[in-house]
C-alpha cells in the first residue's frame, strides 16, 4: 500500500477506522486507510464471475467459488450480457455500412 497521493511507501500506523488500519504518509503527512478487499477488487471479482459463466457453471456453484450471492452473480451475468447484445447490435451496423460502401464503389 502507497501514498495515494505522492506513491511513497513510507509510511506510519495510524489508528484504525471502521476496523481498516489507517496509514499516515512519511513524506507528505497525508492520512489514508487501505481499501476493503470486497471494494477493491470487485470489478476483477465480476471478471471472474463471467469467465466461470462461460466455462458453464451456474450461478450457485459462481458464488460458492467467489464467495458471492448467486444472485448478485445473476445480476453482473445479467449486465453482461445486455452490454455483449449493445456490441454486437453496434458491430452489425458498422458491417453493414461498409458492405454498403463496397456495393457502391463495385458499380462506380
Ligand atoms: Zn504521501
Amino acid at each position: 500500500m502507497n501514498c495515494p497521493r505522492c506513491k511513497s511507501l513510507d509510511h506510519n500506523k495510524n489508528g484504525k477506522v471502521n476496523g481498516r488500519q489507517r496509514y499516515k504518509c512519511s513524506d507528505c503527512g497525508y492520512n489514508y486507510s487501505v481499501e476493503l478487499k470486497s471494494t477493491a477488487s470487485s470489478a476483477s471479482v465480476k471478471r471472474q464471475a463471467l469467465q466461470l459463466y462461460l466455462e458453464g457453471l451456474g450461478f450457485r456453484s459462481i458464488g460458492r467459488f467467489l464467495g458471492v450471492s448467486h444472485v448478485s452473480i445473476q445480476k453482473w451475468i445479467k449486465k453482461f450480457g445486455q452490454e455483449l447484445e449493445e456490441l454486437k447490435s453496434e458491430n452489425e451496423i458498422s458491417i453493414g455500412l461498409t458492405h454498403l460502401k463496397c456495393r457502391k464503389s463495385n458499380i462506380i
